[in-house]
C-alpha cells in the first residue's frame, strides 16, 4: 500500500512510526487508493 503526502505530493511505501513524510517531514495521512486515487493525483 502506498502513502501519498498532503504537502509535497510525494509518494512512499513505508513510513516511519511517526507517520511522517520522508521527503518533507510532514504527517501523512492519505493513503493511495483506487477509490480516491483520481481524487488526489493524477498518476
Ligand atoms: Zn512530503
Amino acid at each position: 500500500m502506498a502513502y501519498v503526502c498532503t504537502k509535497c505530493g510525494k509518494k512512499t511505501k513505508q513510513l516511519d512510526n511517526s507517520a511522517r513524510c520522508q521527503y518533507c517531514g510532514s504527517r501523512i495521512n492519505v493513503k493511495s487508493r483506487s477509490n480516491l486515487s483520481r481524487e488526489i493525483t493524477t498518476d
